[in-house]
């Protein structure tokens, strides 16, 4: 998968060098290429902003610059033959960044990203864009970020890490909370390692049976306990045949 990120602050960019993402970087399972918008600005300052249209306070950032460096790094994957790409805006007023969005995006060739700073870009560039590729808004929660190379961050990590040969264990995502299948709308319960006493507290029995069934129906036990807990909403958006007779007795 190819990534191309735009933005003021590359610096801000390089945990991707880090853990998970960094390795798959070495391994040639991620082409990332990050671009300082600054290039494409057109004067000896380097603005790439500008007073908002109709007033009020803050800045907007200009359409000029990001319009030269998308059709730049567009040029450059086109000529490399990545494949079709999409456009991922992240904003506060974009839809939820969900599990089911990052198994999505994992499946795409080329993703491109557009952190802004200020108060955003002029709507214009993404109009633009939107004509050409999918465009992605997107948020990574209900509160409003400086800039949004942290969302990009956050996109990029639950993406990588779904893409084949990424895990080592490619079964590792299967049980984690959201994912598809029978884990969709529950959170994971809690686990535990080695050793079995810890400051005189064990662990749960049945984890130490080898009674795989038992112990699978401790996990779901659990998923649903905290799932109810701390995220009713997830229990409610379940379709009714996702519960089994032992769920509904709990
Ligand atoms: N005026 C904008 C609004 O209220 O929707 C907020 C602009 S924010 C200060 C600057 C940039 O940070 C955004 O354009 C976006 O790139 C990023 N950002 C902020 N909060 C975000 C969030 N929750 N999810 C994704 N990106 C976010």
């Amino acid at each position: 998968m190819r990534l191309d990120v735009v933005t003021i602050f590359p610096e801000y960019l390089e945990p991707l060098n880090v853990s998970l993402v960094g390795k798959a970087r070495a391994r040639g399972q991620l082409d990332v290429h990050v671009h300082d918008l600054r290039e494409w600005a057109y004067d000896r300052h380097n603005t790439v902003d500008d007073t908002p249209y109709g007033g009020g306070p803050g800045m907007v950032m200009k359409t000029g610059p990001w319009g030269d460096a998308l059709d730049s790094a567009l040029a450059d994957g086109y000529e490399r033959g990545v494949g079709s790409p999409a456009l991922i805006v992240p904003t506060p007023s974009g839809r939820p960044f969900t599990q089911e969005l990052a198994v999505e995006l994992s499946e795409r060739p080329w993703l491109i990203f557009t952190p802004a700073r200020y108060e955003g870009i002029d709507r214009r560039v993404i109009d633009e864009y939107a004509t050409r590729m999918p465009v992605y808004e997107v948020s990574i929660g209900d509160y409003v970020l400086a800039g949004g190379e942290a969302a990009v961050l956050v996109v990029t990590e639950a993406v990588a890490r779904l893409l084949p040969g990424v895990l080592g264990n490619a079964e590792s995502h299967r049980d984690d909370s959201f994912a598809p299948g029978a884990m969709a709308n529950l959170l994971e319960g809690p686990v535990y390692t080695k050793p079995p006493l810890w400051r005189g507290r064990d662990i749960p029995e049945v984890l130490l049976s080898g009674h795989h069934g038992k112990i699978a129906r401790w996990r779901r036990d659990e998923a649903l306990t905290r799932t109810a807990a701390h995220r009713p909403d997830l229990i409610e958006r379940c379709a009714p045949e996702a519960f089994d007779k032992k769920d509904r007795e709990m």
